[in-house]
């Protein structure tokens, strides 16, 4: 039985500011649920802390709102004692690049079969704006009033750097799109990282629609970027100095659930660990 995307929400209103773009990516998960037809029960959302944690809480699935920066290890573990579900961490800039972001790096790294969507906005939202890891340098705000002095991490090379066998970049005003990267990304047999640049109309007034519009680069309008080109991805995006859309790196390579079952089917090697005491005192 097909379910609309209607059903995908519950009764809890949204408490983000008009214009969020959060919101985006809230209905481009309901859609693709809905296209893709995940049954209630076998769909869980893990979230963070910061504006974007609420995500979980207004989805008709499972949910689990965490604390800060730990969405990765629970639905990591949620995915690893259930493999029938459809697992989804979300979370800002702030929560899976700063006290997350060695979940992040481990969780490529790993490649446990699931998906992570990162609501990036370049800013700290719910604390009421202060510099996040990805805020770009001389960037304003009560805390930094004469620009950060912090060059911003780079989510797509970092990810690249530790290893993503997938990684896709979105934008809310492109919801279309949106909804084409979260549905590969589920697709994909292995971790699958979403970064979408979803702006903040409060906090942030530099990294506005417009100014993403104008600086993003499409690559749905290129036709002959190779997403399994390692080197390509990288120059990618290097050249746009991470400003571009699309799928822009994706490898197939065994996922954590796969190299499991083939490590059960080697025979175990009985290591003998003892230690005479004659080579003991040789150590010391
Ligand atoms: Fe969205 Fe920013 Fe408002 Fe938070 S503060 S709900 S991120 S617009």
């Amino acid at each position: 039985m097909t379910s609309s995307m209607k059903e995908y929400s519950n009764q809890v209103s949204p408490t983000w500011c008009p214009g969020c773009g959060h919101f985006s990516i809230l209905r481009a998960l309901q859609v693709t649920a809905s296209n893709l037809s995940i049954p209630f029960e076998n769909f869980a959302v893990i979230t963070g802390i910061g504006c974007s944690g609420r995500l979980s809480g207004y989805l008709n699935c499972y949910g689990f709102h965490g604390i800060h920066g730990r969405s990765l290890p629970i639905a990591q573990g949620i995915k690893m004692a259930n493999k029938n579900l459809v697992v989804i961490a979300a979370g800002g800039d702030g929560d899976g690049f700063a006290i997350g972001a060695n979940h992040t790096l481990h969780a490529i790294r790993r490649n446990i079969n699931m998906t992570y969507i990162v609501l990036n906005n370049q800013v700290y939202g719910l604390t009421k704006g202060h510099t996040s890891p990805l805020s770009d340098e001389g960037f304003q705000t009560k805390s930094t009033p004469r620009g950060s002095i912090h060059a911003p991490l780079k989510p797509g090379i970092t990810a690249m750097s530790a290893g993503a066998s997938f990684l896709a970049q979105g934008f809310s005003a492109f919801p279309d799109q949106l909804v084409e990267l979260i549905t590969k990304a589920i697709a994909h047999d292995g971790f699958s990282l979403v970064n979408v640049f979803s702006p903040c109309v409060t906090f942030n007034k530099n990294n506005t629609y417009q100014w993403y519009r104008e600086n993003l680069v499409n690559l749905d309008d290129h036709d002959h970027y190779d997403p399994s080109q390692y080197q390509g991805a990288m120059d990618q995006l290097i050249e746009t100095d991470g400003l571009c859309t699309g799928i822009i790196y994706q490898q197939n390579r065994p996922s954590y659930q796969e190299r499991l079952q083939s490590e059960d089917a080697l025979p175990l090697v009985d290591l003998d660990l003892t230690i005479s005491k004659d080579e003991f005192e040789k150590l010391m």
